[in-house]
């Protein structure tokens, strides 16, 4: 008999369901060969009404048997049996908290990404923060909603590519024009292909080499002035244009600034200036209690 923690949609109480799992076989004849198809469901009687149902959050992730839910509460059995239930549970319950008002906020902002995963990874874990960490979370979270609104006004204010690409384009023809003029039209197919490559290649090299001296002079003359000025945090910058994903309509805006992220790490590290990989939670404590 195995166990597991559901709310029932009966009596709309969490408990400790019971887990029935059931086989049947079907099965049939086609055009002579007999035909036999295994079906498997599994449903959950609930512990105080005895109601049974099929949970809505269940992912077969794992059930208890009575021995190992000895000594476990409900909400360990919960964590351990149904965690997408039990994140719902504990979300739900940390948004009651005032102080977590701004962090909610980011969560929504945020789309499934790695930095959405660490935030809520880290929000999960507040009850166990003591007060140091609780105050470097909120800080966080303050620092990383800064930086998400300044890539945005930033993005919106970064010129389009027509230089570069004008180039690309001129240097393209350049070369085609230059080939014609050198070999003549009677040039064999191999010889064509060449040339069409010759002149491609071309005008990636020097559109992109004009892209590169344009984000760097923005980079310098711009970007890292107003970000300085607005006392945002350039490692939560880094994290931002890295490892987030925004709404569709913020995405389709920052597609191309996002490229800047690598030109910001060079910059930073041709300076000398090393940039510090901020991240939500810190192990302080766990660290010093070790050291005494
Ligand atoms: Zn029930």
């Amino acid at each position: 008999m195995a166990l597991i923690a559901d709310v029932c949609p009966h009596c709309r109480r969490m408990t400790r369901c019971q887990v029935t799992e059931r086989t049947s076989v079907s099965g049939g004849i086609i055009m002579g060969i007999p035909i036999v198809i295994p079906h498997s469901s599994t449903t959950f009687g609930c512990g105080e009404c005895g109601c049974e149902f099929q949970s809505e959050t269940w992912n077969q992730h794992r059930s208890l048997s009575p021995a190992e839910s000895v000594g476990l509460d409900l909400e360990q059995i919960l964590s351990l049996t149904n965690p997408v239930l039990y994140e719902r549970v504990m979300l739900e319950r940390l948004r009651a908290d005032a102080r977590l008002e701004e962090v909610f906020v980011l969560l929504g902002k945020l789309r499934p990404s790695s930095l959405h995963s660490d935030l809520k990874r880290s929000l999960m874990n507040w009850s166990q923060l003591d007060e140091e960490q609780c105050i470097h979370f909120l800080t966080s979270t303050r620092r990383c909603t800064e930086a998400i609104c300044f890539t945005e006004v930033m993005a919106s204010r970064t010129k389009s590519g027509g230089v570069g690409c004008l180039g690309g384009i001129l240097g393209s023809a350049g070369v085609w024009i230059g080939c014609i003029a050198l070999f003549g039209t009677n040039v064999s197919l191999m010889g064509s292909l060449g040339i069409l490559f010759a002149g491609l290649l071309t005008g990636t090299s020097i559109s992109g080499l004009l892209w590169s001296a344009r984000d760097r002079s923005w980079l310098q003359a711009v970007l890292l002035p107003e970000a300085d000025r607005e006392k945002i945090c350039l490692g939560w910058l880094l994290q931002v244009l890295e490892r987030s994903r925004l709404s569709e309509e913020a995405e389709s805006k920052l597609a191309s600034f996002r490229e800047i992220a690598p030109a910001i790490r060079s910059h930073m590290a041709a300076e000398g200036k090393a940039i510090k990989e901020p991240e939500f939670h810190i192990r302080t404590t766990l660290a010093s209690s070790n050291k005494a």
